[in-house]
């Protein structure tokens, strides 16, 4: 975990906290040639480092495939689905989206990956509790992946699911996955299942050799200067913690910030770049 994947977590966790619901942890580890034996257990010591302690049981995507395999027909069924043969190089030459190559069907035999097939006339409106109402054309973000061509979930269909089983009433998450949103709408809809309310935090920019980059690598999190960092998080997300808390710990730091989540002036920006002064450097 880095301060951007802080600053959702911390997002999302007062969020919940300050409305009485409950805050869950889910694992996306279906892709498990990727997963990193060891990380879910690491983020979760992390988590607990910061006190950020979730509400039941953890569930674990690998564990849950029949489920996705069920909506999965279930769209099949319904005539949404289509085999799709294109290569990653075919696809990037795209401008954006997918081109519709394979709507009539695979153009060469062998694994296919399957898509979703998305009503191009359709434009997906909601209205972001954070970022406002937002738009999403679905005609520009195209037919969307459900199964990879190596018969992984992929992650659009998954979370869909997931959100509607385990009776989800608010995402909380990230400006980065603000434009998924239409594909998951459009899915929700396609499978019969509700629409949670979405909210979509500012997405943190670092810079990096005098350009911006977005927050993946650099930011560590230490559990050692978990109130540091985590003064640092409140203050991004646009809450003014008072001075005297200044070397709190977290518990202390979240119990203020759930007081104050309710004043947060929306809506909020979709990117931020922290002052120097702000960032989670390791030498301050
Ligand atoms: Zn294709």
């Amino acid at each position: 975990m880095h301060l951007g994947s802080l600053l959702a977590a911390v997002g999302s966790f007062l969020d919940a906290r300050s409305r009485g619901g409950r805050w869950l942890v889910r694992v996306e580890d279906l892709d498990r040639a990727r997963v990193v034996s060891g990380s879910a257990a690491e983020i979760l010591r992390t988590l607990e480092a910061f006190s950020l302690l979730w509400d039941g049981e953890v569930e674990y995507q690998s564990r849950r495939t029949p489920l996705y395999a069920e909506a999965l027909e279930s769209l099949r069924a319904a005539g949404r689905t289509f085999e799709c043969s294109c290569s990653r190089r075919e696809l990037s030459a795209a401008d954006s989206g997918y081109p519709g190559t394979c709507r009539e069907g695979p153009r060469r035999p062998g694994p296919t990956a399957i898509r979703f097939r998305i009503d191009e006339t359709e434009t997906v409106v909601f209205d972001d509790r954070f970022q406002g109402p937002t738009a999403a054309a679905m005609g520009k973000l195209g037919d969307v992946v459900v199964r990879r061509r190596d018969g992984i979930f992929a992650y659009q269909l998954a979370v869909v699911v997931d959100d509607a089983l385990q009776g989800v009433t608010d995402v909380v998450r990230g400006a980065d996955l603000l434009e998924s949103t239409g594909w998951q709408i459009a899915l929700q809809r396609a499978l019969s299942l509700r629409t949670p309310r979405y909210a979509h935090l500012p997405l943190l920019l670092e810079r990096a050799g005098g350009k911006l980059a977005k927050s993946r690598r650099s930011m560590a999190l230490d559990a050692g200067r978990a109130g540091a960092q985590l003064l640092n998080a409140l203050r991004l997300l646009g809450l003014s913690p008072p001075t005297q808390l200044a070397g709190a710990p977290p518990a202390t730091l979240l119990e203020w910030a759930r007081g104050a989540w309710r004043g947060l002036p929306l809506p909020l920006p979709r990117e931020i770049v922290p002052r120097r002064g702000l960032e989670a450097t390791p030498a301050d």
